[in-house]
């Protein structure tokens, strides 16, 4: 079993690395928030004192931070490739970014490792907390065939889907293409479900017949954004996360930044980030993002 340093013990990095160390691995931590190292560190984590001194002591270095500019910091230190994970990895030793980041800011920490040869790849997920708890989370992985070939392994200690997107970058393309349909999908079903209240339409007869028709999708069937037809879902608790309406605002702005960067016309991507910021701005950012339909219901 491989030696692992695992950067980012948050809400997804800690039940990931918890999972690597139940799949048998020697697994070294570090996050800057001393909570959740030493929650990680209940669960079997060898807890170190900077990401560089657990870079050090790793065959593969596994980051799940918060943004673009974490990613950079943590592996490019300086911005110059010195004082970061890249400067403290052992020779030959696999840098996977699990992080959801810029296509640029991949691409860019990607360089760097190739540059001080090492390999690497983009393997952002989809599952949430529930799928990183529970080992089944979905990885989109984008880098050189030999690279993917050599993360596979790791990344099936924390998932069960794991797909091969293409080279350095694509598996944040894939991400936040999937996330802008995942945005829009959320506010049709949410607009669905408030045209039928007013319309005196049942919400569970609605779903019963959307379900089983053309209008079927995730956001219905499984996190339906009205309490009672999905019970495990956010609405059942008061729309208490899940995944926050602000991380579904940093997908849609990341869509929309490569949108415009590539020409790609994307309306609806567009109108989903505009709908996310009046309701992060409005003050329900930390709630889950199917809390969007009490707003689109003009009840928040
Ligand atoms: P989080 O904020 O709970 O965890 C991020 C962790 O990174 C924090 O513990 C923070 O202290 C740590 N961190 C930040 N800078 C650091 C540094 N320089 N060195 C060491 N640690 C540092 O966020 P999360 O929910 O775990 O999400 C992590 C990533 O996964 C994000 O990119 C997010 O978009 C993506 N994601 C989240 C979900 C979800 O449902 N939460 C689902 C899919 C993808």
């Amino acid at each position: 079993m491989a030696s692992v340093a695992f950067i980012g013990l948050g809400n997804m990095g800690g039940p990931m690395a918890a999972n690597l160390v139940k799949a048998g691995h020697r697994v070294v931590g570090f996050d800057m928030v001393e909570g959740n190292l030493s929650r990680a560190a209940e669960a079997g984590v060898e807890p170190a004192d900077s990401a560089a001194a657990a870079a050090a002591a790793a065959d593969c270095i596994v980051t799940m931070l918060p943004a673009g500019p974490h990613v950079r910091a943590v592996y490019m230190g300086d911005g110059g490739g010195e004082g970061g994970v890249i400067a403290a990895a052992r020779p030959g030793a696999l840098l996977v970014d699990c992080s959801t980041i810029d296509v640029d800011s991949a691409r860019a920490v990607n360089r760097a490792a190739a540059e001080k040869g090492f390999e690497m790849v983009d393997a952002p997920v989809s599952g949430g907390v529930g799928g990183a708890s529970a080992a089944t989370l979905t990885f989109m992985v984008g880098g050189e065939e030999q690279a993917f070939a050599r993360a596979e392994p790791v990344l099936a200690a924390m998932g069960k889907t794991i797909v091969h997107t293409g080279g350095p970058g694509t598996g944040q393309a894939a991400k936040i293409c999937n996330n802008m349909i995942l945005g829009i999908s959320m506010i049709a079903v949410s607009e669905a479900f408030a045209l039928a209240e007013r319309l005196g339409l049942d919400a569970q007869k609605l779903f019963d017949v959307a379900s089983r028709s053309s209008g079927q999708c995730w956001s219905l069937t499984t996190y339906c954004p009205v309490p009672g037809p999905v019970p495990n879902s956010p609405a059942n608790r008061d729309y208490a996360p899940g995944f926050t309406a602000d991380m579904m605002l940093k997908d849609l702005r990341l869509a929309q930044q490569t949108a415009h960067a590539s020409g790609a016309a994307t309306p609806l991507g567009a109108e989903a980030a505009a709908l996310y910021a009046l309701f992060s701005n409005a003050g329900h950012g930390a709630k889950d993002f199917s809390g969007i339909i009490r707003m689109l219901a003009g009840k928040a």
